[in-house]
């Protein structure tokens, strides 16, 4: 499984990349679709925030996305 598919099939955090916020904390999450990447934000103001400087978050959504991939092989070893 790719990263793509992995993010797409189910949301892996929890929390918001831009605010640093617990999703549903400010209310309902809301996606975004990043060339096919769907990204949830705790709120919409967040996503003009990450289109200014996509790269920087997406690093941090990679370095999760990571953790996780690292923790689930661990588990299956
Ligand atoms: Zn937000």
């Amino acid at each position: 499984m790719n990263e793509e598919e992995l993010l797409n099939s189910f949301y892996p955090l929890d929390f918001c990349i831009v605010s640093g916020s617990d999703l549903g904390d400010m209310g309902e999450p809301v996606s975004y679709d990043h060339n096919g990447t769907i990204i949830k934000f705790c709120c919409k103001p967040c996503i003009p925030k990450f289109r200014r400087n996509p790269e920087k978050y997406l690093v941090l959504l990679r370095e999760e996305l990571e953790a996780i991939n690292a923790s689930l092989e661990d588990n299956s070893s």
